[in-house]
C-alpha cells in the first residue's frame, strides 16, 4: 500500500465545523493556527493482480495546493493507465475530483466503483430549486469530474457488505453524504480500514465526536457513525487509513474516558511491514 499525498485544502476550521468556541479553543490549545492545512490523503492498494485506488483527491476543482495525486503516482512508479479499480468513499470535489480533469477521464482503464445513494444525489438525480447554491456547486463539479466515466460505461454501483475484490470489502457509512462507504483490505492477518471522512478534524472530533462540518449532508447520522466507527476501531485495535488526518492519515484510535484519541504510526518513506493485527 501506498500513500499519495493530493496536496492540502486551507480551512478556516472554526468556520466549518459546527462548534466555533470548541474549535477555537482546540487549535489554540494545540498551538496551531487557522486557517489549518488540511490534509487531502488518498491511498493506492497494490494486490497483486490488481492496483486499486481509494479516492482521487481534488483534480483541478480546489486550486493548485491540491491536485497533486497524480504527479505523487509518477514518483511512486505507477501510471495512472495502470489503476484498473477506483474504490469512492463518497463523492465530493476532494475525493473523486480528481477523476476527471476538463472532462478527460485521467484513469481511463479504471472502473469506478461508487454507492448508487451518492451518484444519484450528486450526479444522476433531477435538479431541484429547493437546493443550495452549495449543493448546486457539488453536483455541477460531480457531473464534470464523475460523469465521464459514466458516458463511457466505468461506474459500478458498490453491493454493501460484500467483496468488492478478494479481500476488499465495501461497508456502509451513511451521514457525511447518503452513500459515504469505508473499505477493509484485509490480507494474512493484516487489516487496514480506510474510512474516508468519517472525521475531519483530529484536533476537534476525536474529543468532541459530537461536533460536525458543514459538508455533512446528515450532521446527526454523521455523528452517530463516527461515534460508531470509533467504538469499532478503538475495540478491534484495526489500522485506519484517514483522508483527511494530518499525511498519511494512518494511525489507530484509543479511547480515553468519554473521548477518543488517535495514535498515529511513523510515517515511512521506504517500504514498512505493518503490525499483525
Ligand atoms: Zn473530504
Amino acid at each position: 500500500m501506498t500513500v499519495l499525498s493530493d496536496g492540502n485544502a486551507p480551512r478556516r476550521m472554526d468556520q466549518i465545523l459546527s462548534k466555533p468556541d470548541i474549535a477555537l479553543a482546540e487549535y489554540e490549545a494545540d498551538h496551531e493556527a487557522l486557517p489549518i492545512n488540511l490534509s487531502i490523503n488518498a491511498y493506492l492498494v497494490n494486490t497483486g493482480s490488481h492496483l486499486v485506488l481509494i479516492d482521487t483527491g481534488a483534480g483541478e476543482l480546489l486550486g493548485a495546493r491540491s491536485g497533486l495525486l497524480i504527479t505523487n503516482l509518477r514518483a511512486s512508479g505507477y501510471q495512472p493507465e495502470q489503476i484498473d479499480t477506483i474504490l469512492l468513499t463518497h463523492i465530493h470535489a476532494d475525493h473523486s475530483g480528481g477523476l476527471s480533469v476538463a472532462r478527460l477521464r485521467q484513469f481511463p482503464n479504471a472502473m469506478v466503483h461508487v454507492d448508487v445513494r451518492d451518484l444519484e444525489y450528486f450526479v444522476t438525480g433531477k435538479d431541484n430549486p429547493a437546493q443550495s447554491e452549495s449543493l448546486r456547486k457539488t453536483i455541477q463539479q460531480s457531473r464534470a469530474t464523475v460523469g465521464p466515466y459514466l458516458e463511457a460505461k466505468r461506474i459500478l454501483l458498490i453491493k454493501q457488505d460484500s467483496e468488492i475484490l478478494p479481500g476488499i470489502t465495501a461497508h456502509s457509512q451513511p451521514g457525511h453524504t447518503p452513500g459515504h462507504t469505508a473499505y477493509l483490505v484485509e490480507d494474512q492477518g493484516h487489516q487496514i480500514f480506510f474510512w474516508g471522512d468519517i472525521i475531519h478534524s483530529a484536533e476537534v472530533q476525536f474529543a468532541h465526536f459530537e461536533v460536525t462540518v458543514q459538508y455533512d449532508v446528515d450532521p446527526h447520522q454523521a455523528v452517530e457513525t463516527r461515534l460508531r466507527q470509533f467504538e469499532f476501531a478503538a475495540q478491534s485495535g484495526l489500522l485506519v487509513a484517514s483522508d483527511h488526518i494530518s499525511f498519511p492519515g494512518l494511525g489507530h484510535i484509543r479511547k480515553a474516558g468519554s473521548e477518543y484519541r488517535w495514535a498515529p504510526i511513523p510515517y515511512s518513506a521506504t517500504v514498512a511491514e505493518l503490525c499483525p493485527k
